[in-house]
């Protein structure tokens, strides 16, 4: 599946808010968002335009597609998978995002970023129940174990990245064995698991028109 790999933190500026693709960035002088906060473009700072409904679902949208890494196809198939399952279709939509694998290993602190933990799985580094599993996409179940292949471990960023985490930020339905450095699903994840400002239902009524 392809990613989008134009600058990163344009992005930041378009959603008006950090979305930390590039690691720590967001929090360094180098994000232009608090620099320029206004959306990219050659028309520069402008009046901030009020938004129609269709404006504000859309950000929604953007903004939910941005955050996790994937692109427009992808994302309108986990609605129509969102959909088809039972209970509220955009809670739904949100753990489908929550349980993707790049998703998982980036919680579990083996990666500072989702890219870099897209990376990781892609490069066949990343192991689920002992079998390495190099689609970003794959979505874990309850009971699946996620590790990384002992070389991986070994490697600067994963060891940086591992020192940085603390083990607030592990979600609830994830636990992380220290020793062994292997993370487990416990649940899967719901609605209140995902603490970012997404606004689900919009993004539903924008797909449903
Ligand atoms: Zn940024």
């Amino acid at each position: 599946m392809a990613r989008y790999t134009g600058p990163k933190c344009r992005l930041c500026r378009r959603e008006g808010m950090q979305l930390f693709l590039k690691s720590e960035k967001c929090l360094t002088e180098k994000c232009p968002l608090k620099r320029r906060p206004y959306p990219p473009g050659i028309h520069g700072p402008r009046k901030k335009p009020r938004l129609s409904i269709y404006g504000m679902q859309l950000r929604e949208k953007q903004k939910a597609k941005r955050i996790y890494g994937v692109l427009e196809k992808q994302f309108r198939r986990y609605f129509h998978m969102a959909r088809r399952m039972a209970g509220n279709t955009g809670e739904n939509l949100l753990s489908i995002l929550e349980r993707r694998l790049d998703n998982v290993v980036y919680r579990l602190g083996f990666a500072t970023s989702r890219a870099h933990a897209r990376q990781l799985v892609s490069h066949g580094h990343v192991l689920v129940n002992g079998k390495k599993i190099d689609i970003p996409s794959y979505l874990v179940k309850e009971g699946d174990e996620i590790g990384l292949k002992e070389r991986a471990i070994e490697n600067p960023f994963v060891k940086l990245s591992l020192q940085k985490r603390d083990s607030r930020t592990i979600p609830d339905w994830l636990s992380f064995d220290e020793s062994k450095k292997v993370g487990k699903v416990l649940r899967l994840p719901e609605r209140k698991d995902i603490t970012y400002p997404i606004q689900e239902s919009l993004i539903v009524e924008l797909y449903s028109k």
